[in-house]
């Protein structure tokens, strides 16, 4: 059976997105998704879509989703790719971008599906480990045709300064594709690079900050040849009808999303001080997650003894870099006083 798969595939451990556990008295903090309904224009779109358009093929090139892109960011409609999730955005940056014979770099730690999309194309990695704190790391090597730089990084929850990043793009002689899918809720992000440099696109979902991981859409906006790379090499129909469709409406009403951002930020900051006087160690997060590491527990002993309260909060496994942490998405206040009370009732008893 074996000699059926390609031996980069059979090597290959896979991608295991966080778990979506269903369930009433579940407090689900694990994949970094947003708590709050998305945009009322949502349900009104959804409500006057006429099913008969669904007998047709979707615009392939998603003209009317890319122009309200476009002039949200201020630029053209040929800056914009949309794509299935950002997800789907990343793999086709290596398609495109990456030669057979050539390598693909990001930090470590830093989203691991990068790391899964370089082995599917069967392309070299290079991890690039950051300092002792999960701090900034200029990289050394500059051989990559393609960087996925995420910022804010994840699972780390800590933003890159606008100026390291920036020195590092004019320097780099491939793509930098910088991962903002949490960029919503940080203080500054990366946009006008994209616009500056030709060559940096910058990576975007409506997952996180618009309430809407379940339509999946993600984009890029970058240099139009770039852009154009990509459109080659899609999937003829790679974004639905009807994702299309609600994720442009939800990209009009910009007041929606800042709000739910809001309140998302204000949680965030209760509940990273409530933990800080637990005796967590918590990064200044800049995403709608925190990064904590517990220190009278071990983070995998407390993962499971939330899971057991139907807390669920994502921890990484045994790798050296993150064996110590946990990754918390906030949810709404009273979840995470619901956390906050059990994580308490945990210390106390340990
Ligand atoms: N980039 C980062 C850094 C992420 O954490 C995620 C969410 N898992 C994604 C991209 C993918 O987002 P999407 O839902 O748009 O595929």
């Amino acid at each position: 059976m074996s000699d059926l798969i390609r031996k980069s595939v059979q090597a290959m451990a896979g991608y295991v997105p966080g778990e979506q556990p269903k369930g009433e008295d579940i407090v689900k903090l694990n994949t970094n998704e947003n708590p709050y309904l998305p945009s009322a224009d949502v349900q009104d779109i959804l409500s006057m879509i006429d099913v008969a358009v669904l007998s047709r093929y979707p615009d392939p090139v998603c003209i009317e989703l890319r122009k309200a892109i476009a002039e949200l960011h201020g630029c053209e409609v040929e800056n914009v790719f949309v794509g299935n999730g950002s997800d789907e955005v990343l793999a086709l940056c290596i398609r495109a971008f990456v030669e057979r014979d050539g390598s693909v770099g990001f930090f470590d730690p830093s989203y691991s599906l990068y790391s899964v999309l370089a082995d599917i194309e069967d392309v070299e990695k290079k991890p690039v480990v950051l300092g002792p704190a999960f701090q900034w790391q200029m990289p050394d090597d500059y051989a990559s045709s393609l960087f996925f730089l995420t910022n804010p990084n994840a699972p780390t929850s800590m933003q890159f300064s606008k100026a390291n990043v920036g020195a590092f793009v004019k320097d780099f002689k491939g793509v930098v594709l910088v991962d903002e899918a949490y960029a919503d809720f940080a203080a500054e992000n990366c946009m006008d690079l994209a616009l500056q440099h030709d060559n940096v696109l910058v990576a975007r979902t409506l997952s996180k900050a618009y309430s809407l991981a379940g339509i999946r859409l993600g984009y890029c906006v970058g240099n139009a040849d770039l852009i154009g790379a990509m459109y080659k090499i899609k999937d003829s129909y790679n974004v639905n009808y009807l994702t299309q469709e609600v994720a442009r409406v939800a990209i009009l009403d910009q007041d929606t999303m800042k709000a739910n951002v809001q309140a998302i930020v204000e949680t965030r900051k209760i509940t990273a001080e409530k933990l800080s006087e637990l005796g967590f160690e918590v990064a200044e997060s800049q995403s709608n997650f925190l990064w904590v590491k517990p220190l009278d527990f071990s983070a995998k002993g407390l993962f499971e003894e939330l899971r057991k309260k139907n807390i669920v909060v994502r921890y990484f496994g045994n790798d050296e870099l993150t064996k110590d942490y946990l990754r918390i998405t906030i949810g709404t206040a009273p979840e995470m006083f619901k956390f906050l009370d059990v994580v308490e009732e945990l210390m106390r008893d340990a």
